[in-house]
């Protein structure tokens, strides 16, 4: 389904396409192709289903459809819908059905959207490659013994394979933009308040953003669009005007800050850090300037965010005790049973985390670790407002390296958590960031730019997303 939202939209107004034949068009895709990648956990119900289609076609003849009405998407697997199944990519909540409507779904609804899938994702979100889901691994559809990425590497690859124009991931340390940039698409993660996190599992509450993956920057514009905004069910929903990426008024400077001294470091490849200058060099013809910047927190983000990210969790996933929902292996004692339970239910990097965070959470380590965190974020906060007085946006790759192969890194958690480097400080901070494709290797694996701008800035991304879109 390479075609944009705006054409399937015209087709749908016209009467070119009806909605049933496009949820069928996007069902057959999605069969013939899910046995190779296994993006999908799962299709939402046929009630489910149809009653949106019914939807979707009453708002196309009474006027009020909408750039998402009658277009199927995909959702994580992390993100509620009522009486629909959300297991996190975990074990522990196989059979857990949602009772509530995530307030994206809600927005996704209204707009007249078909959510028809569920995506895989590493398991409550923590990876970088969904080996770590529950349910096995997703494939990159553009070379099957390489990863799609991760955490939301269901959602990128049912995209880059055309099952769905559009889908929704979440993006706690890097989880939208690392997958699209490998499977060769756009993804957003937004400004943290600026989509409601309702409905989404958390895993890190002060990191955690729900945002779009897309073909094109104009598809991710529109998602972005509908489910942006305030919500009184999220207390840290910001209250925020929609601004469009056009740069109408020519507001921006059109200076690009690189920290190049973070960015050509070891561990980068060659070929990402090659054709990150080109996409520089390019960007400069087309007239931008790019400024060597220095931000001297930055070298901090991995470590601030593996403190922070494993103490929220350890706290946020206590609450799948075995006890009020999910799995439960019941023991001879309630400790029993929550060992029991967990046990059965977490994989090894989820308990890995909660362990890790628990410790760093303890009374005696809690200032040497969390407090320290903590203080280094808020620094690291400071310097990305000061340089953003004097440039647009901050560019970087957005994966130090390209898809890798499957089960390389598996046994190897630190040269996972090393591949974060670039897409981290974006979550820390709260920034909005978007990957954008930049080219392929020799290889022919896909790579990609990342685009960093201030607070509440998603219009500047779009501009300048679109300045890259035209370069490949
Ligand atoms: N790869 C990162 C991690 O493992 C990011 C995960 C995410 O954004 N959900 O924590």
């Amino acid at each position: 389904m390479q075609k944009t939202l705006k054409q399937l939209h015209e087709e749908l107004i016209k009467g070119a396409l009806t909605v049933e034949e496009l949820v069928g068009i996007s069902k057959k895709i999605i069969a013939e192709k899910e046995a190779d990648v296994h993006a999908l956990l799962g299709m939402y119900s046929d009630t489910l289903i149809s009653s949106q289609i019914e939807k979707a076609n009453e708002m196309l003849k009474n006027g009020t459809a909408t750039m998402l009405t009658g277009i199927p998407i995909v959702l994580k697997d992390n993100i509620l819908v009522k009486g629909e199944v959300a297991t996190g990519g975990s074990k522990i909540l196989e059979h857990y059905v949602a009772t509530y409507d995530a307030t994206v779904v809600k927005k996704l609804k209204e707009a007249g959207a078909i959510l028809i899938g569920r995506a895989n994702m590493d398991e409550f979100a923590m990876g970088g490659s969904t080996e770590n889901s529950a349910y096995g691994v997703t494939k990159n559809p553009l070379d099957g013994t390489k990863v799609a990425g991760g955490s939301s590497g269901g959602s990128a690859a049912v995209v880059a394979y055309g099952g769905v124009p559009v889908s929704l991931g979440s993006d706690t340390g890097g989880s939208i933009r690392q997958p699209a940039s490998f499977c060769g698409i756009v993804g957003l993660k937004t400004t943290y308040g600026d989509v409601s996190r309702y409905g989404l599992m958390a895993m890190g509450s002060s990191l955690d953003q729900i945002g779009p993956f897309g073909n094109c920057i104009e598809d991710v514009e529109e998602v972005y669009k509908i489910i942006t905004g305030n919500d009184p069910l999220d207390s840290t929903s910001l209250p925020k005007e929609f601004l469009y990426g056009e740069d109408e008024n020519n507001t921006l400077k059109k200076i690009i800050g690189v920290p190049m001294s973070f960015i050509n470091r070891e561990g980068i490849d060659k070929e990402v850090l090659e054709n990150f200058n080109t996409t520089l060099e390019l960007l400069t013809k087309a007239g931008y300037q790019v400024k060597d910047i220095t931000i001297p927190n930055l070298e901090k983000s991995l470590s601030v965010y593996y403190v922070l990210m494993f103490a929220e969790v350890s706290s946020n996933l206590a609450r799948y005790d075995g006890i009020r929902y999910g799995l439960s292996h019941p023991g001879e004692t309630s400790i029993r049973s929550y060992f029991e339970s967990r046990t059965a239910g977490f994989g090894s990097e989820v308990r890995r985390r909660i362990l890790l965070g628990t410790y760093v959470l303890s009374s005696g380590y809690y200032d040497a670790y969390y407090n320290k965190a903590n203080l280094v974020r808020g620094m690291l906060k400071k310097e990305f407002e000061d340089i953003f007085k004097d440039i647009d946006v901050i560019a970087t790759p957005t994966s130090p390296i390209p898809a890798f192969t499957i089960g390389e890194k598996s046994s190897d958690p630190l040269a996972m958590y090393l591949a974060d480097i670039f897409t981290v400080p974006v979550n820390i901070t709260g920034v909005p960031a978007i990957s954008i494709p930049s080219g392929k290797t020799k290889a022919g694996l896909p790579l990609g730019l990342q685009f960093i701008a201030p607070h509440t800035r998603e219009d500047v991304l779009f501009t300048y997303g679109r300045a890259v879109e035209k370069l490949y």
